[in-house]
């Protein structure tokens, strides 16, 4: 079976039908490019709708359809919503808000007109409110159906026009061979490969469909780490031990602790050899990588070769330029940095300095793996959370130089085991378990939302004493915009307290050189308070902002309010960490935050996380930058990791070329989840 039978999965989502380039844009703004993209844009559940005469108190959270005439607008000044006011059968007062695109709502709610709505019925102070309803023409109201698959949004895209573009997607995926065991199949039941799909879209709480699903998205990602390895391995590798004349001229106002002290050994020894490195370096979050990476570098500089390190942010590319630019002029080595940013004159001479050897050290964005990036003779590379460096970046890492360089990735994301498996399972692992002596440990409190005002108060004084703080909004909706709106929203209080120019913004909706122009002016300390979404997890170090508060904390996986966490407790001052929690809290969700209350370890927490999480509480994780599969969640990886990993080792043992008819067949399975990847770790097998 050749891999062709898949194109048609593979054309761009232009190609389907109904698709124009206005639909093509917004569908790439969940990364849907692709057919395949779609029919695997998975429901994430099923919406109840109530058709009800009028709002009541009984009907707080569901999504109503109600008849409502709207009687008075209000516009918003400035960045706050306009709000419509309408009324229903009853007679109530609804507030209907719109965060964006007031123009719009004003037309489909014209002043005096009967309209049908469709939202979610929440109450804003004393008064029923609606945030972006969905407004019906009329007459159209037959077409709303009461049950109902949801899907993840986008500005622009219906769910209804989703679930369309999904279903459209799916008729063009073929029947496909099987590359599970008959036997698997038919102990769990699990459906074959399109039927599973097809089941999901219509039932998204199909477990055994979601299953096979799952595992299949985790056995493609096993066998292809498992022929990364073998590609990765294949070729020899720059041997390369330093002599120690730069590592011990560096002043360090301190000493390694232990665990430093051994990782870098493990480090060394690795680089020694005439095999590529391939090694993950474990540490929570202060643990001290970033010596470790210097020491790593310096050792590959004093073997006369260069080290690049990549970091996933412009300003954190910064930021450990600024760190290790200090500590390598003292001692002689020539460093540069290379983002996005440098351009013209800047650009062309750190490539000359990087071509003719005369820079050892290069610090950047994804910038520094670009084409005509040439390095005179590139040692090592080191990659700090970078969880976006897939498969395919680092196959090309192997491919492209006669001898790949050693690749030692940092990550702070306290990853429990199993799921260590799926992101690094090529590579060897180092833990840094020991945090450098003398940290204060961040106080973490659990406090009721009910206390907001109170915690909004706190804040003021705090800020009063020159302090800083974050304020971090969680994801409510599977929407981007409504998320986003949401710390808008937040933003535009804090404001009107504290002055527009104390509380800067950031979400993931804003574009890069936007939101780093917000994180600078926060860390320089122009602005008191940062109001963010998940964008801060992996982010800048400002050791001033000694305060963070978290609004809906349940909603947050546990290991992501630990990243969280981390961004304060940085500098001398002792840090606090306000989780704030909803009022209608599961045993579950009180026995999670319990935990980020009492330990600041962060394996411990991520293991914890796995085990307590239930799955109507791993909303929130889709950003945690530890999951990024489509359709395993962190339990389906748990759980189905380990035996995806003994089913890739197998085959590949019995059926190296994978040759074999369930080779074939496995090899399609590759395809469809890592295809830019998927001829370069076949070739030759
Ligand atoms: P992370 O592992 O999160 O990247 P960093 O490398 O940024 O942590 O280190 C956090 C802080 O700890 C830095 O200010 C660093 O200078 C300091 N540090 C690193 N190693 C030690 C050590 N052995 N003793 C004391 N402080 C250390
Ligand atoms: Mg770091």
């Amino acid at each position: 079976m050749r891999p062709e039978i898949l194109n048609p999965l593979f054309a761009e989502a232009e190609a389907l039908k109904g698709v124009g380039p206005g639909i093509a844009k917004s569908l790439a703004r969940l990364d849907l490019t692709r057919a395949i993209d779609l029919a695997y844009h998975l429901p994430t559940g099923t919406i109840d709708r109530v058709r009800a005469p009028a709002a009541s108190s009984a009907l707080l959270g569901r999504i109503v359809v109600l008849d409502v005439t709207p009687v008075d607008v209000r516009a918003g000044a400035g960045k706050a919503p306009l709000r419509i006011y309408a009324r229903d059968g009853d007679d109530n007062t609804l507030t209907l808000t719109f965060f964006n695109n007031p123009a719009w709502a004003k037309k489909q709610l014209p002043l005096h007109e009967p309209r049908t709505i469709v939202g979610k019925l929440d109450s804003w102070g004393s008064e029923w409110q609606i945030v972006h309803p969905e407004v019906l023409e009329p007459g159209k109201v037959g077409d709303v159906p009461l049950r109902e698959p949801v899907y993840g949004l986008t500005e622009g895209i219906s769910n209804k026009r989703m679930r369309e573009l999904a279903l459209t997607a799916l008729e063009r995926a073929p029947e496909l061979p099987e590359w599970i065991e008959p036997s698997q199949l038919a102990r769990d039941h699990w459906p074959a490969w399109r039927a599973a799909l097809a089941e999901t879209h219509s039932d998204p709480g199909a477990t055994n469909a979601h299953k096979r699903l799952a595992y299949d998205e985790i056995f493609a990602n096993q066998l292809a780490l498992l022929l990364l390895r073998q590609v990765a391995r294949r070729k020899k590798g720059l041997p390369l031990q330093g002599d120690g004349r730069l590592s011990n001229k560096l002043q360090l106002p301190y000493r390694l602790t232990g665990a430093q002290q051994r990782v870098i050994g493990e480090i060394r020894g690795d680089m020694a050899q005439d095999k590529p490195m391939l090694r993950l370096l474990q540490g929570d979050v202060g643990s001290g990588k970033t010596l470790v990476a210097l020491l790593s570098m310096l050792e590959a500089v004093e073997a006369g070769a260069q080290a690049a390190m990549l970091a996933p942010t412009e300003i954190l590319a910064r930021q450990h330029f600024a760190t290790l630019q200090r500590q390598c002029e003292a001692i002689g080595v020539r460093i540069a940095i290379l983002t996005g940013r440098e351009k013209g004159r800047a650009r062309e001479s750190v490539l000359m300095g990087l071509a003719d050897g005369s820079i050892d050290i290069l610090v950047g964005t994804h910038a520094i793996f670009q084409q005509h990036v040439a390095y005179q003779k590139l040692g090592l590379i080191v990659i700090d959370e970078q969880h976006r460096f897939g498969v395919s970046q680092r196959l090309l890492l192997s491919e492209k130089a006669e001898r790949p360089p050693h690749l030692l990735a940092m990550t702070a994301t306290p990853i429990p085991r199993t799921l260590t498996l799926t992101h690094y399972g090529e590579m060897d692992v180092s833990r840094i378990d020991e945090m450098p002596p003398g940290r204060t440990p961040v106080e973490t409190l659990v406090i009721s939302d009910a206390k907001l005002g109170e915690m909004v108060d706190g804040l003021a004084r705090h800020i009063s004493n020159e302090g800083q703080a974050f304020w971090v909004c969680p994801l409510v909706e599977e929407s981007e915009a409504i998320d986003a709106a949401a710390a808008e929203d937040r933003a535009a209080i804090l404001r009107q307290r504290f002055g527009d120019n104390r509380v800067g913004l950031v979400h993931g909706r804003m574009k890069g050189p936007e939101k780093d122009a917000v994180m600078t002016s926060f860390a320089s300390g122009e602005l008191a308070v940062l109001v963010a979404t998940t964008v801060i997890e992996v982010g800048v170090d400002v050791p001033n902002a000694t305060l963070m508060i978290v609004e809906g904390a349940e909603r947050f996986g546990l290991a992501q309010l630990h990243q969280l966490r981390g961004r304060v407790g940085r500098g001398a001052g002792a840090s606090r960490c306000i989780l704030l929690r909803g009022q209608n809290l599961s045993e579950t969700g009180r026995a999670r935050l319990a935990l980020m209350r009492e330990t600041n370890d962060g394996f411990r927490i991520a293991e914890e996380d796995l085990r307590l999480r239930g799955p109507g509480e791993i909303l929130g994780t889709r950003q945690s930058g530890e999951q990024n599969f489509r359709v395993a969640s962190p339990e389906d990886v748990a759980e189905l990791a380990p035996i995806a990993q003994g089913d890739a080792r197998l085959l590949l043992d019995r059926d190296g070329g994978l040759a074999s008819e369930r080779g074939q067949a496995a090899r399609l399975c590759l395809y469809l989840f890592e295809r830019d990847a998927a001829v370069g770790l076949l070739r030759s097998g």
